[in-house]
């Protein structure tokens, strides 16, 4: 760590950093075989068109969310190993098994809802994502349409041109594109109009602050406004509270993601909506 310190500064000896870096290092082994040991798995959390009372039996898609559980560290939060992933180029194979998993278990519900599933900067810039989704397409059966991918900024930041491109191409294969997190990073109006988004995702920090602060109100009331104009549609995040979801449905708001409407859970906890989910593991006879 002290190599590239400039001359004259005293650099600091911290065994935790040590520590911090070794645990790190064993996290990304232990990681690099969660796939193979069936650590991971996916939750879905059901999204709902907008009505004064919207409930998950009015769900309209669930979006995919990643969950490792460890053998031994229990539970590690996507927030944690998903960056962790990132580093360490894990991310494009995990991607992958990510979105086919999804695709499968989508394309075995009776219910043609949509799936949206998140896509890191990595699986961007390394290998062919679109040739990726067009075979998992075609080897789920999923039919294109029910299929988003859920991207932020962040992805598109690094080289315009590119992510441009890969957008186009997405799309052509008849999937939607969803800009996650609207709100939270760089967001810049100029992605809005240069990127052929289907769907808005309003960062659930401006939702929280609905009610508390007129601010977020305005802003919310905005970004509605404009993705409409831009033909886009819009769902809200993080929808904890009937006070919230009145003032998106009052707004014109399309659809909404929260507690108050399903946290993330197993798809079999939502076979009911989906109309049962072929990949269900059969239940196991207790007598
Ligand atoms: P995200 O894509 O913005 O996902 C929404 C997050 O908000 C999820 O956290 C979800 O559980 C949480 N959430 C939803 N409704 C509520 C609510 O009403 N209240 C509160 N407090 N939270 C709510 P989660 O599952 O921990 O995922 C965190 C982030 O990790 C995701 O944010 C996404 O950026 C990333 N992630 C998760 N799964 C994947 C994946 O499969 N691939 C990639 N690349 N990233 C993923
Ligand atoms: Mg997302
Ligand atoms: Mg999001
Ligand atoms: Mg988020």
């Amino acid at each position: 760590r002290a190599k590239g310190k400039s001359r004259g500064t005293i650099s600091i000896y911290e065994p935790e950093m040590d520590q911090q870096i070794r645990d790190r290092r064993v996290l990304h082994q232990e990681l690099s075989v969660a796939i193979k040991n069936g650590e991971l798995s996916l939750y879905y959390q059901p999204q709902a068109a907008t009505a004064v009372s919207a409930t998950a039996s009015e769900a309209v898609g669930f979006e995919a969310l990643a969950r490792w559980h460890h053998p031994v560290r229990g539970f590690v939060p996507p927030g944690d190993f998903i960056p962790l992933a990132e580093e360490s180029g894990l991310i494009v194979e995990m991607g992958e098994w990510i979105l086919r998993e999804a695709c499968r278990e989508a394309a075995s519900w009776a219910m043609p809802l949509q799936v949206a599933v998140n896509l890191s900067p990595a699986q961007f810039t390394h290998g062919d994502l679109v040739g990726l989704v067009h075979s998992i397409l075609l080897e789920t059966g999923l039919t294109p349409d029910r299929l988003e991918l859920e991207i932020t900024e962040g992805v598109l930041i690094e080289d315009f041109d590119r992510g441009l491109s890969l957008l186009r191409r997405l799309k052509a294969l008849g999937v939607r594109i969803s800009m996650d997190d609207f709100g939270s990073g760089y967001s810049s109006l100029s992605y809005l109009q240069a990127f052929p988004f289907d769907k808005i995702k309003i960062d659930r920090a401006f939702v929280i602050n609905l009610g508390r602060n007129p601010q977020s109100a305005a802003i919310v009331r905005a970004v509605i406004d404009l993705g409409h104009g831009l033909e886009m549609s819009i769902v809200a995040e993080g929808v904890e509270t009937e006070e919230q979801l009145a003032f998106l449905a009052e707004e014109g708001c399309d659809a909404v993601q929260g507690y108050l409407i399903g946290k993330p859970a197993p798809i079999s906890q939502y076979a009911a909506l989906v109309g049962g989910a072929g990949n269900m593991e059969p239940a196991r006879k207790t007598a």
